[in-house]
């Protein structure tokens, strides 16, 4: 199930900028423009997460907060607060009513998508481990390493998040632009012939004790992570 993400934030550049992010990330994307709206579209359906914005028209977002985890069905609901505000007595406050993380605008989307990735890992299965495993190949996110058939691998860190991303989602292929997007981040400039470098450096790495190629490459399409049995 495709997890939905509720952004509650009234200046429609910022929403446009995050929906665009979030929609490549795979994320369902839903949009309240005011407090009153982001109250009403959480009481018809819960969201996986809630983006809120400490400055919104009706009701602000430090009241969406605290009547979100006042209600049963919302009270662990994932909340990361974005504001301009960046005293720290404010950050305090906003984590003090209830929210799970804070970023301040301008934010780097790269560093919002990874800390609504961290989140979501908590709260998703799959994603929530620490450590995966596919096709005898074992990740660790908390001491990054990683392992195959029991044995360390050495991986930059970009062949790292490369992998991560990729053994989340085993044998659905990639496109080097989406790659580009989710693993650098959509604000980064990258030529797209830098994922053949990293996918190639990833692939040696993976094969180093091993003849069989986990990782497979789509002509013009793109690339995947595949267990064997899918080759
Ligand atoms: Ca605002």
């Amino acid at each position: 199930m495709t997890p939905y993400i509720l952004v509650a934030e009234d200046e429609d550049p910022v929403v446009e900028l995050l929906r665009y992010n979030l929609e490549r990330e795979g994320y369902e994307v839903g949009v309240a423009k005011d407090g009153e709206e982001a109250l009403v579209m959480m009481k018809e359906r819960a969201p996986d997460l809630l983006l809120l914005d400490w400055m919104l028209p009706k009701v602000t977002g430090i009241e969406v907060c605290r009547q979100t985890r006042s209600r049963s069905e919302t009270r662990n609901l994932p909340i990361i607060m974005v504001t301009a505000r960046t005293e720290e007595s404010d950050r305090i406050r906003g984590l003090d009513t209830g929210a799970d993380d804070y970023i301040a605008k301008p934010f780097s989307t790269t560093e919002l998508m990874a800390r609504i990735r961290a989140v979501m890992r908590r709260i998703r299965p799959g994603l929530a481990e620490d450590v995966q495993s596919c096709a005898g190949v074992e990740i660790n996110r908390s001491s990054h390493t990683v392992m195959r058939d029991g044995q360390e691998l050495h991986l930059g860190p970009t062949e790292f998040r490369l992998l991560d991303y990729l053994i989340q989602r085993p044998g659905r292929v990639f496109s080097r632009e989406q790659l580009l997007d989710s693993v650098w981040g959509a604000d980064v400039y990258v030529e797209a012939r830098t994922v053949d470098v990293h996918i190639g450096r990833l692939r040696k790495a993976l094969n180093k004790h091993s003849d069989v190629d986990l990782i497979r490459t789509v002509r013009s399409a793109g690339y995947s992570f595949v267990p064997p049995k899918d080759l």
